[in-house]
């Protein structure tokens, strides 16, 4: 896409957004305590600040680079747009925002109308002090980020892509880029395109689910009225805890939290115990991963073909699959003595099957006391979706595609950039899409929108 394009597409972007958050702003939510949170808008425009500063030349003479202007560009400057010195710095974030009052909020969203908006789960007294320090944290919000890009969805690789960065190269393919760098240039940068569909989607909603029963309100207790869940406007789920309980939890005890639930740390000698030298499988009634590890185990070997590990007891468990699970489904459950599975064996299988089974989260989102995340009932820049607010009966029957729509039914006409790589099939409401090559086609709004803030087409 050309520049000119693409300041068109941004200048469109940016209407439509202003429009949404004019029209919704009831929609908006506003956070409690909001005079103590920071806030964070990711811009459409880079804003830079080309560095003027003296370096030493070879010939030992004292030169100046840098011309020590600052401006904004529409796409990251590599270089300073007006002398071309290499000292330029830029960002699309602008942080360390407050506002008093949600009318103040929702006027500042409806005045920039943002790529996307963020705000702390930490509580600062002053939430606008530019240094951590100074902010001075009064606690936050346990937060979890359940995200299809952790979940190894198949369809990942279908539907995501990567181009080769270098320009001369453009190399392509489908899924995650090769690690070894790229096939045909051997460069190790990608421009990559991640996708979503019902597949992946419906993985992260049901991880979202395992996260939010079985252990936060299972395990930990806390009541379902504290907690509060959100479609991220992409390709996962938000959880927020809103216990007071935690929000003087340190860093180091929300990491015990995360590697709770995501099994790490497990170990499996700790559960599956002997009697007479016979491996004894732990009861369902045990607390938290003590109960629920013979169900790992259940997992692991229903997916055991597709398990990669090298152990010694892989092909026994593969041999003997439904006696061992037959033995295993029963009340209490039995390790099958059939399988010749030394007590040894059986705690590293317990072990591996905890880790592969654990809830699947973004450990660093969690653990991070100053992180920031989005704002509900604003709009996601990479997809044009509504970040919608749910409860544990509406995430049940929560449609992506129709109910986190942001955009009403006027057509709009776009260009699609699908000839290097085509734009694959995509649902809006009840409509399918694509895929789609280097074409100009008529959309519903909510369709282009989806597109143009993919940045896979331009206006047509
Ligand atoms: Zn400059
Ligand atoms: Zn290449
Ligand atoms: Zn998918």
């Amino acid at each position: 896409m050309s520049s000119r394009e693409r300041e068109k597409r941004q200048k469109f972007l940016r209407l439509m957004f202003q429009q949404y958050y004019r029209n919704h702003a009831a929609d908006i939510d506003t956070p409690d305590r909001l005079h103590m949170r920071e806030f964070a808008l990711e811009t459409w425009e880079y804003t830079w600040r080309c560095t003027r500063r003296a370096e030493t030349d070879a010939s030992g003479q004292t030169v100046y680079v840098g011309c020590g202007r600052k401006g904004t560009a529409i796409q990251r400057p590599s270089v300073c747009p007006v002398c071309n010195s290499p000292t330029v710095t830029s960002t699309n974030w602008s942080r360390h925002l407050g506002f008093r009052t949600a009318k103040a909020m929702r006027s500042e969203l409806a005045a920039r109308a943002p790529h996307s908006v963020y705000h702390s789960a930490a509580f600062y007294n002053i939430p606008v002090a530019r240094d951590m320090q100074e902010k001075q944290w009064q606690g936050a919000e346990l937060v979890f980020d359940i995200d299809a890009d952790h979940l190894d969805a198949p369809c990942t690789q279908e539907h995501d892509s990567w181009v080769c960065a270098n320009p001369n190269c453009m190399k392509t393919g489908w899924g995650e880029p090769p690690e070894q760098g790229c096939p045909s240039c051997g460069g190790l940068e990608f421009h990559r395109r991640k996708w979503i569909c019902d597949r992946c989607m419906d993985d992260a909603r049901r991880n979202t689910l395992r996260v939010y029963d079985e252990f936060l309100v299972g395990d930990f207790g806390i009541d379902s009225d504290q907690i509060v869940i959100n479609y991220s406007g992409h390709r996962g789920y938000h959880i927020r805890v809103r216990d007071p309980r935690v929000f003087k939890l340190d860093s180091a005890a929300r990491v015990e939290i995360a590697h709770e639930i995501t099994g790490v740390g497990f170990d499996g000698n700790s559960v599956v115990g002997t009697t007479l030298n016979i491996p004894q499988a732990p009861a369902r009634s045990l607390a938290g991963w003590g109960g629920r590890v013979v169900d790992a185990i259940v997992n692991l070997i229903r997916n055991i073909d597709s398990y990669e590990g090298g152990q010694h007891w892989v092909s026994r468990l593969r041999r003997n699959r439904e006696a061992i699970i037959a033995g295993l489904l029963k009340n209490p459950p039995e390790f099958w003595r059939g399988a010749g599975i030394s007590v040894k064996s059986w705690r590293e299988i317990a072990t591996v099957a905890v880790a592969m089974y654990g809830g699947k989260i973004d450990v660093p989102v969690t653990h991070d006391v100053h992180r920031v995340i989005r704002l509900i009932g604003s709009i996601h820049g990479k997809t044009g979706f509504v970040v919608a607010k749910l409860t544990r009966e509406s995430i049940e029957d929560f449609d992506p595609f129709a109910d986190a729509l942001a955009f009403g039914a006027d057509n709009l006409r776009v260009r699609v950039l699908g000839g290097l790589l085509e734009v694959p099939r995509f649902r809006i409401g009840d409509e399918l899409y694509g895929p789609y090559g280097d074409e100009v086609v008529d959309l519903p709004m909510s369709a282009a929108m989806f597109l143009l803030c993919k940045g896979v087409a331009v206006l047509g």
